[in-house]
């Protein structure tokens, strides 16, 4: 069967559980679960302080846990097959384990706001697809504070868990991630897009309660090495160009503006900067069409959008255009309503809108034809918007 359904939730936390027994013969007290994310529109710009459209999706991390009466918190990933061992007594530092980091640094978190934090057992399971641009790292975070949140029995604005998940990804990985990841694992709520502002930081639920449709994620199993680089150049060039433009903030430049200063911005920066300014409005276009419900042009705002990514920002590669395209052939006499890659680009997924009825259909053909063309068995699985970490049971 080429389309994968989701692992409910309920059988993710009795596999956390069956862990946390197996490995420290303990039962657990706490179960924590958060969502990885797709974004529907607004690609690239959440660190040029733009718009951005996600939700978060029903694959998950979760962690359980049990207080354990010393000061140490001994984590296991079943991802990584590795147990992290964190002294709890003093300020918790950076330490070996890459993964553990994250987890340091939310620990650190914690007690930078105060808290004493009491040694406890943890046992962690994740349905997140890896290097998939899913947003796993965010979701690991966020899980480990909201079983914080149990474990002390105290409850952080949400706003302030997103930062503190956030910071840790900064200051304890290495990696200087934008606001979109944490702020939809958890702001998200079943149902609704995460409309963020990432110049304001403010945020607003859009509904999108639609049972006929859903979005079919599919990863290209793909991930070219120039990503790293390219992300961090796509920075500079982005920052340059504002610079450039005399402007403080990219929402304040017009497409005119750019298109004037042409020659002036130079190759490629007058491409990137025409993408930034385009992107922002097709986001703001995006959510006013969904309010009218108008998914025809939802659909084509999901077009425009991958290919100024494809040429304009060129973060794109072969394979995502190809999932693309064979979505778009399906077209919407077969149930496609649109299309495009999703998160930084060279290789992870793309995010196509679908009609629920003809899922399987659109699954199993993607499958086949990317299969037929690439020789990889692509990963797909359909989600409607899900709920935001959460404490469960
Ligand atoms: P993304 O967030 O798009 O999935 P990142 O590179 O930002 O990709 O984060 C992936 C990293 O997050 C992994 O390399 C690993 O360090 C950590 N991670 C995510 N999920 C888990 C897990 N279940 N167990 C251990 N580490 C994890
Ligand atoms: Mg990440």
């Amino acid at each position: 069967v080429p389309f994968h359904l989701n692992p409910d939730l309920s059988d993710l936390a009795a596999e956390a559980t069956r862990g946390l027994q197996d490995h420290f013969s303990a039962k657990s007290d706490f179960t924590a679960a958060a969502p990885g994310r797709v974004n529907l529109i607004g690609e690239h710009i959440d660190y040029c302080g733009g718009l951005v459209l996600p939700l978060a999706i029903h694959r998950y991390v979760v962690i359980c846990a049990t207080l354990n009466g010393s000061s140490q918190a001994r984590i296991h990933s079943a991802t990584t097959k590795e147990t992290a061992t964190i002294d709890l007594s003093s300020p918790v530092e950076v330490g070996e384990i890459p993964w553990a980091n994250y987890l340091r640094g939310v620990l650190r978190g914690f007690q930078n706001r105060g808290h004493h934090l009491p040694g406890f057992d943890a046992f962690i399971v994740s349905s997140i697809p890896h290097g998939a641009g899913l947003s796993s790292s965010a979701a690991l975070t966020c899980a480990l504070a909201t079983l914080l949140e149990g474990l002390l029995d105290t409850v952080l604005p949400t706003r302030e868990k997103a930062k503190l998940c956030q910071q840790a990804e900064h200051d304890f990985a290495q990696v200087p991630c934008g606001i979109m990841d944490p702020f939809t694992c958890a702001y998200a709520q079943a149902d609704h897009l995460i409309y963020i502002d990432c110049q304001t930081e403010e945020i607003e639920r859009i509904p999108f309660g639609d049972p006929e449709l859903t979005f079919l994620i599919a990863n290209t199993m793909v991930r070219h090495q120039l990503s790293d680089g390219a992300y961090a150049s796509r920075r500079r060039e982005a920052e340059e160009g504002l610079r450039l433009l005399g402007k403080n903030q990219w929402q304040d430049v017009t497409r005119s503006e750019v298109e004037e200063r042409w020659e002036e911005l130079g190759d490629p920066i007058n491409r990137r900067a025409l993408h930034i300014v385009n992107e922002i409005f097709r986001t703001t276009l995006a959510v006013s069409a969904i309010h009218r419900n108008s998914i025809e042009s939802l659909s084509s705002l999901m077009s425009a959008s991958h290919h100024s990514l494809s040429d304009l920002f060129e973060v794109s590669c072969s394979e995502l255009d190809l999932m693309v395209q064979l979505a778009r052939n399906i077209g919407p006499a077969g149930g496609v309503l649109g299309s495009r890659m999703t998160g930084g680009g060279f290789g992870g997924s793309t995010v196509t809108l679908c009609e629920i009825d003809k899922l399987p259909d659109i699954a199993a053909s993607l499958s086949r034809d990317y299969k037929k063309a690439t020789g990889i068995t692509p990963q797909l699985f359909a989600s409607r918007p899900a709920q935001g970490a959460q404490l469960i049971r």
